[in-house]
């Protein structure tokens, strides 16, 4: 069997420190699609309500079902699809066409495209965007954008949030003829929050931070945060590999010496990847032997259970890609225990 453990006191210490530079826990919607980035949806949710949080961002109306009940606000990222609602949801308009797809008196925020051009309306259809919405009787409850370049050392961030803050007073003329107020203005994830000295944002969408991760260049300076994830896996079977036998699929380690290996529970099968070869040290210090199997893998040792790994960015170097994958690889049926 293996096993995720998520580690609260580090996960409190994150959105203690993206709630610091916001100023405020009211300031942060902590993202959660994905099965909360790979950490478990209802685990990560019910630790964020702990902690004192109240909005939270998910992609489907699926998630938002499940964490209800602890959120005062949830940012539905891309579904219109909403079969009962829910005062708590909050569905973001990413086409003109969403307008019409969302449930009447539904609270909307509107999506504009500043620069990544992936969704979102784009500034000119701004004004018919919102009084369409008006008109049909949703609620604007906020206007946001996304950076394509937030944890990049370029001006791109300072353009797009400079583009962002223009629209943001077209939005506040129009919606003051509207009598509308209260809207809520956000275009920060977990880099732009930290890219703004001092944070202007009405709310930040946090994603990877809250796990731990900035996968952002150095020199930005940003904070150390603390990973929340560690996954660890139980012993099937000891035994004696003698000198000269090879261990596992193509039988690629060979034993230098007599030597006491065992098998653990754990492989590609739940998201912990083939290696390609490539050598690869567990938490514990020790060296994974041979091909990682389909649900075994072989370290030298016979301890009960061991750590696989509890910071994904050594992982993220050795197969090319960033934290987010590694993280989100994770499959949702290992069981999560907080620690
Ligand atoms: C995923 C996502 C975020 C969170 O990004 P992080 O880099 O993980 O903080 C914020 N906003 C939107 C629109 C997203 O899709």
């Amino acid at each position: 069997m293996s096993y995720i453990k998520l580690n609260k006191e580090n996960l409190f210490y994150n959105l203690q420190t993206c709630a610091d530079h916001a100023g405020g826990k009211e300031k942060i919607a902590i993202v959660l699609k994905d099965n909360a980035y790979g950490h478990g949806l209802l685990e990560i949710a019910t630790l964020a309500n702990q902690f004192g949080l109240t909005k939270a961002v998910v992609q489907t109306y699926q998630e938002a079902k499940i964490i209800e009940d602890l959120f005062e606000a949830i940012l539905i990222l891309a579904d219109t699809q909403i079969d009962t609602y829910s005062h708590s949801f909050h569905i973001a308009i990413n086409s003109l066409e969403d307008l019409s797809r969302v449930p009447i008196n539904s609270n909307i925020h509107i999506k504009i495209d500043t620069g990544m051009h992936r969704n979102g309306i784009s500034p000119d259809q701004l004004e018919v965007a919102l009084l369409t919405a008006f008109e049909k009787k949703l609620k604007i409850c906020g206007v946001f954008t996304h950076h394509k370049s937030a944890d990049e050392l370029s001006s791109e961030f300072f353009f797009q949030e400079a583009v962002f803050k223009g629209l943001k007073k077209d939005v506040k003329k129009i919606c003051e003829k509207l009598n509308l107020s209260d809207i809520l203005f956000h275009s920060s994830n977990s880099a732009a929050l930290f890219r703004e000295q001092n944070f202007s944002g009405d709310m930040a969408r946090v994603g990877i931070a809250s796990y731990g991760y900035l996968d952002a260049h150095e020199a930005l300076n940003f904070p150390k945060l603390k990973p929340v994830l560690s996954l660890h896996a139980k012993k099937i079977a000891t035994r004696v590999l003698k000198a000269g036998q090879r261990v596992g699929y193509g039988g690629t380690y060979e034993a230098p010496k007599d030597m006491i290996i065992s098998t653990y529970s754990i492989g590609y099968g739940d998201g912990f990847r083939r290696l390609g070869g490539k050598p690869f040290t567990i938490a514990n210090g020790k060296a994974i032997l041979g091909r990682v199997s389909m649900d075994n893998i072989v370290v030298e040792g016979d301890d009960d259970e061991i750590c696989i790994f509890d910071d994904a960015r050594e992982l993220a170097k050795l197969h090319g890609t960033i934290t987010y994958e590694i993280l989100t690889d994770q499959k949702s049926n290992i069981p999560r225990i907080i620690v």
